[in-house]
């Protein structure tokens, strides 16, 4: 027989830290509900208790003289140390299941039995190793064994134990609507996720990150539905090389866990990051007049979502463009997203600016023009999320600014009024990110451009690594 137990922890669950994950805990909670109805579906009961679980789980272990303890593995570091101090207060076994990734963490090595810090050559690997393990159905009958005495028993939390609201927009959790989501990628979208994935205006990607991250979907089940289903090999494939990044960057986390802290790559310690309260306040309002960019925010702070291609440009938008701190935007996607996770957000966040294991090289700027053109061709992502532009002319909506007067009249849009002028010049901003960033990472490599480079370092925090100061 079996307890099924949920620790209420309010270092989580508190008014203050509900507020940081509005969107992650709205969705937990979906998930959590449907949990405890299909536990008592199957004849048994979810138990949710409030306190600590390093002291719940090892006091409740103890009263009810359980043989074993079982719960899903963690990467973050916070999770792995919460695991260590469960496992070393009780007397018989935590039994972690690999229920976030498809291999344990830290278990794809190099022949020399090193971490790869290259994608390819850990997915390489990884692919000779992983067997498709066959995933188990769910027990149709659940044994009900009583609680010990001494436990401090609750109800499932709502949102608005914490003083929050519903998000209507939000994509709704538990396993039958993450189940739906995977029925429908598998119907419709997987045939041509190759092409279709990076398009901004179509839903063509499965939605699923988020089940995938709170385990209300089995990770083992989606790869292995994938990857047995009746689409293109290219397509499957693609699809399957994303859940190996993922893998990637979980591994990652687990050999490096300062990475929640600092770059990946140390040379990027002391970038000098700039400081502007208003670029950064644009960005964050969806106000910068690149409408991709602005269109990306909008969608982050309305729906906890950003499509993957989005969060690339608006990710190399705020540290390349305006060079604000990666860091405040990493805090930013995992604040408002619904599928917010260390491991993925610093990592994709890394990538964009650079810093990160196997990132973008620091050179490539994302040009937040054509990648709109050329992935939102017709515009609809930005009409959907910047509806101030929907009557724009398409061959307009990625630069407003080159549209003559009167095609912005007949869309009712005024510059610097119903819409902000650009935050920062796309030519001037990429100039200026690459006098910094040579003069930073590589000071032996004469920079060009005096007024550039002077520009550049205006608010630099310490460290600035250049051979000549700034003037
Ligand atoms: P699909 O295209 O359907 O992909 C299927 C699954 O593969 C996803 O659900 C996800 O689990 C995984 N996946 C897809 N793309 C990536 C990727 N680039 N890196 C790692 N895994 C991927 N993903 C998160 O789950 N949580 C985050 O906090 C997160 N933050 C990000 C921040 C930035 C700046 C960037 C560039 C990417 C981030 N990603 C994050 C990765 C990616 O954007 C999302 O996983 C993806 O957009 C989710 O949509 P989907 O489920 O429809 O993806």
């Amino acid at each position: 027989s079996a307890l099924f137990v949920f620790v209420v922890d309010p270092y989580f669950f508190n008014a203050e830290r509900a507020e940081k994950m509005p969107h992650r805990l709205q969705y937990m909670l979906d998930a959590l509900a449907v949990l405890e109805r299909e536990i008592a579906r199957r004849g048994s009961r979810l138990w949710f208790i409030r306190g600590r679980s390093v002291d719940v789980i090892p006091r409740l272990a103890h009263a009810a003289e359980a043989s074993e303890v079982l719960a899903m593995r963690w990467t973050e570091p916070f999770g792995r140390e919460r695991d260590r101090q469960v496992a070393e207060q009780l007397q018989v076994p935590l039994v972690l299941h690999e229920g976030e990734t498809l291999l344990p963490p830290g278990s794809i090595r190099s022949l020399g039995g090193r971490p790869y810090s290259v994608y390819s050559h850990f997915r390489r690997r990884f692919l000779d190793r992983y067997s498709h393990e066959p995933t188990l159905p769910a027990p149709s009958f659940l044994d009900r064994s009583p609680l010990p005495e001494g436990f401090d028993v609750t109800r499932c939390p709502t949102l608005s134990d914490f003083g929050l609201t519903a998000n209507g927009m939000l994509q709704p959790g538990g396993e039958p609507h993450a189940r739906q989501r995977l029925d429908l990628f598998l119907d419709q979208m997987v045939q041509q996720y190759g092409t279709g994935r990076n398009d901004l205006g179509r839903e063509r990607t499965s939605r699923l990150s988020a089940d995938i991250k709170f385990g209300t979907l089995s990770i083992r089940e989606i790869w292995n539905r994938v990857r047995t289903c009746d689409a293109p090999h290219e397509d499957k494939s693609t699809f399957l090389s994303e859940l190996v990044w993922r893998e990637f960057n979980y591994s990652t986390l687990w050999d490096h866990p300062e990475i929640l802290r600092r770059p990946f790559k140390p040379t990027w310690n002391d970038f000098p990051w700039r400081w502007d309260p208003d670029s950064w306040r644009a960005w964050m309002t969806g106000t910068t007049g690149y409408p991709v960019v602005d269109a990306a925010a909008r969608q982050l702070l309305q729906t906890g979502f950003v499509h993957n291609r989005a969060r690339m440009i608006s990710a190399s938008f705020l540290t390349k463009h305006l060079q604000i701190d990666f860091r405040r935007g990493e805090s930013h996607y995992l604040r408002w997203l619904v599928d917010g996770d260390w491991a993925q957000n610093t990592m994709g966040w890394q990538w964009a600016a650079g810093c990160g294991a196997d990132a973008q090289p620091w050179f490539r700027i994302f040009n937040p023009i054509t990648q709109g053109r050329k992935f939102d061709p017709d515009g609809s992502y930005v009409r959907r999320w910047v509806p101030e532009l929907e009557g724009l002319e398409t061959r307009y909506i990625h630069a407003p600014w080159e549209a003559p007067p009167e095609a912005l009249e007949w869309a009712g849009v005024k510059l610097g009024e119903t819409y902000p002028h650009p935050v920062v010049d796309h030519a001037t901003a990429r100039k200026d990110f690459l006098a910094t960033a040579k003069a930073y990472l590589n000071p032996q490599t004469p920079t060009s451009g005096a007024g550039t480079f002077a520009a550049s370092a205006v608010g630099s925090a310490g460290g600035f690594r250049a051979t000549s100061q700034p003037a």
